[in-house]
Order: C-alpha cells, then sequence, then structure tokens
C-alpha cells in the first residue's frame, strides 16, 4: 500500500475511532514506565458539556505543555510548546497528540530514559471545563473549533482552540487563544511566574536535579 492510500485510509476513519486509546499504548510499555495504561474507555461520557481538564508541563526532547480535556471517556490532548497565554493578542501553537486515558491527570513522574516522552512531567495546572458552544464537544472537535471555560488554578475563563491544519485522525495543528473575558490579563504569565505543580509543589527543575542524582 503506498503512503498516499495509507493517509487517505486515515482521513476516512470513522468517528468511532475518536477517543481510541490504541495509539496511546502503542508508543507505550508499561512495565518500563510508571504511566497508567488505562481502563477500557467507557463510551458514556461523550454527551457531557464538562469535564475535568489538566495542563502537564513535560520536559521532553523539546519542554511542552501538554492540554487536554475530558471528552467522551479519554483525555483529548494538545501539545502547546509556549503553553497557555492570559494574552488573547497572543496565538499559541498546539498540536493534537494521541488521546490518553481518564487517569493520565494524575500522573506526574519521571518516564524513563528510552522510552517514549522521557523526560519529567508536573501537572502545571487542573480543574474543570465547561463547553461554552451549542454543539457536542465531539462535533466542536470535527468541526476544529473548541470553545471552552476553564476553572483552573492558574488559568481560568475561556479558551478557543481553532484548527488550521489537519494532518491525519490523530495529528493535527491548531492555535489555542485567550478569549476575552474578566480572566484575560496581558501583564500575567503564570507559564514563568507560577512553575510549580499543583498536586505537589514540585518544579520540572526539582525533578531535572532528581534525574541527575539517580544516575550517579
Ligand atoms: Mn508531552
Amino acid at each position: 500500500m503506498n503512503i498516499k492510500v495509507l493517509l487517505l485510509l486515515f482521513v476516512l476513519m470513522p468517528e468511532d475511532s475518536m477517543g481510541s486509546l490504541k495509539t496511546y499504548r502503542k508508543k507505550r510499555r508499561f512495565d518500563k514506565t510508571t504511566e497508567p495504561a488505562g481502563r477500557k474507555e467507557k463510551k458514556t461520557a461523550a454527551k457531557k458539556n464538562e469535564g475535568t481538564f489538566v495542563i502537564q508541563q513535560h520536559a521532553a526532547r523539546a519542554m511542552h505543555y501538554d492540554v487536554r480535556l475530558e471528552i467522551g471517556g479519554v483525555l483529548v490532548s494538545w501539545a502547546v510548546p509556549k503553553g497557555p497565554s492570559l494574552n488573547p493578542a497572543i496565538k499559541r501553537l498546539a498540536v493534537m497528540t494521541e488521546d490518553h486515558p481518564k487517569e493520565y491527570a494524575n500522573f506526574e513522574g519521571i518516564i524513563p530514559e528510552g522510552q517514549y516522552g522521557a523526560g519529567p512531567v508536573i501537572i502545571w495546572d487542573r480543574g474543570t471545563y465547561k463547553n461554552i458552544r451549542d454543539e457536542p464537544m465531539k462535533t466542536c472537535l470535527k468541526e476544529g473549533r473548541v470553545e471552552v471555560l476553564l476553572k483552573g488554578k492558574k488559568v481560568q475563563g475561556g479558551y478557543a482552540f481553532i484548527r488550521t491544519a489537519p494532518v491525519t485522525e490523530e495529528k493535527s495543528r491548531w492555535l489555542l487563544i485567550k478569549m476575552r473575558d474578566d480572566y484575560a490579563d496581558a501583564r500575567r504569565n503564570p507559564v514563568a511566574s507560577a512553575p510549580e505543580s499543583v498536586k505537589t509543589g514540585t518544579t520540572i527543575q526539582d525533578l531535572k536535579k532528581k534525574m541527575k542524582k539517580n544516575e550517579k
């Protein structure tokens, strides 16, 4: 099969394939990493218009922030290299990555050397989200326009995810933009001013030091 046919198959994949953890599991070895394998996903939550969100700072080959929204029983995920901004004038690149299991929202620790995404992960922010649009979240994803109200500790208010270029079913380029509301603030930048985990207070730098100690 040539690559064009393969890409076409990806594009034509039924909607059912959304929310699958197959890709997530294929990329990881759960006897080597402490990341959760995830239970069999429940499709029951698909119609819910709210859920948990988490932003994990992840120092892999390149530093980034994984922004995840619980949709249809899994965490739909974007990798945002620069993290979220509170300034509505700033558009942040967000690359959609594979769905993660719900349990991942609680994951903080070190992905071992040689494993997929090796490096430290902290729970930089988390809380709940609400869908602002009238359409269900799955429709919003399909249309490439997701608008949510975030209620976290560092990040609050409306955020829009706008798809700019589809690549495959799992990977596409989006922009993450702060919507104009009372929580918009061009002067504050929690990515720089509040680096600590909301779960444990630890920072990526702390975990990096721990990794170096373990090497010795
Ligand atoms: Mn990541």
